[in-house]
């Protein structure tokens, strides 16, 4: 579940994302009436069990059944988890058109949810959801070789360019291009490389990280063509002030 609504009186609209059908809309009757027979099932950021009725040719469908299989507690509670994942979420909701399915996706988002319940790292898995998701919607970045001369990586310092898909050797590498270290082609190569459960334990600070944060952030405002996702850009005005 990524995100729900009100609708007309009583009624919510909620967005899923699943395997099956990937992004689904769904409308939940009465469910905001109190009595409602969903409960409290139909929270972002809950793994849910449906049963909806299919109508075809419709953008919205119309939900019959509701059980929360993992309610992701921990996240819920933390608000930096929250932010962290709130931030997955809504780059799933941006990135996938309507009921369109990717396995992979679904289980790179159910990977990093069930990782930061259960490790409560968030902005490290994030990154590591972030190169996933890339990769299960067709572009994943290259950080093993340069992506102009297919050359080898050798050097103290390298380019990282969104659009030409990936890192650039001293060669080929321009100034408009984010710096990096070996260090931050390392750890990006870890991340895109390891599962979620391995990721969650590498480090996000130092120069390292900082050219990783840097990276992560042209890569997806290039693919979002927004500068920032608004469940970070939240993040951060808890953490400075507006
Ligand atoms: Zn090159």
């Amino acid at each position: 579940m990524l995100r729900s609504y009100p609708f007309r009186d009583t009624s919510k609209i909620a967005v899923l994302y699943s395997p099956k059908f990937g992004k689904l809309g769904l409308v939940a009757k009465g469910a905001r009436r109190p009595k409602s027979i969903f409960g409290g099932s139909l929270e972002p950021i809950t793994y849910i069990k449906v049963t909806f009725y299919h109508r075809e040719n419709r953008e919205l469908h119309t939900l019959s059944q509701a059980e929360v299989v993992e309610p992701f507690r921990e996240v819920k509670e933390d608000i930096g988890l929250l932010g962290y994942a709130s931030a997955a979420c809504e780059l799933v909701l941006k990135l996938t058109p309507p009921e369109s399915p990717n396995p992979s996706l679904f289980r790179a988002l159910s990977d990093v949810l069930r990782e930061m319940e259960r490790r409560r790292k968030g902005e490290v898995l994030l990154w590591w959801f972030e190169l996933r998701a890339a990769e299960a919607l067709g572009y994943r970045p290259e950080f093993g070789r340069c992506v102009f001369c297919g050359g080898p990586l050798e050097g103290a310092s390298f380019g990282f360019r969104a659009e030409a898909g990936g890192v650039l050797c001293p060669k080929c590498a321009s100034d408009g291009d984010v710096l990096l270290s070996p260090g931050a082609v390392k750890l990006l190569l870890r991340l895109q490389t390891l599962p979620a459960s391995r990721a969650a334990g590498l480090s996000t600070s130092g120069p390292a990280g900082e050219q990783a944060r840097g990276v992560l952030r042209a890569l997806l405002s290039y693919h979002t063509e927004s500068k920032e996702l608004r469940a970070l850009d939240f993040l951060r005005k808890v953490a400075h002030g507006p």
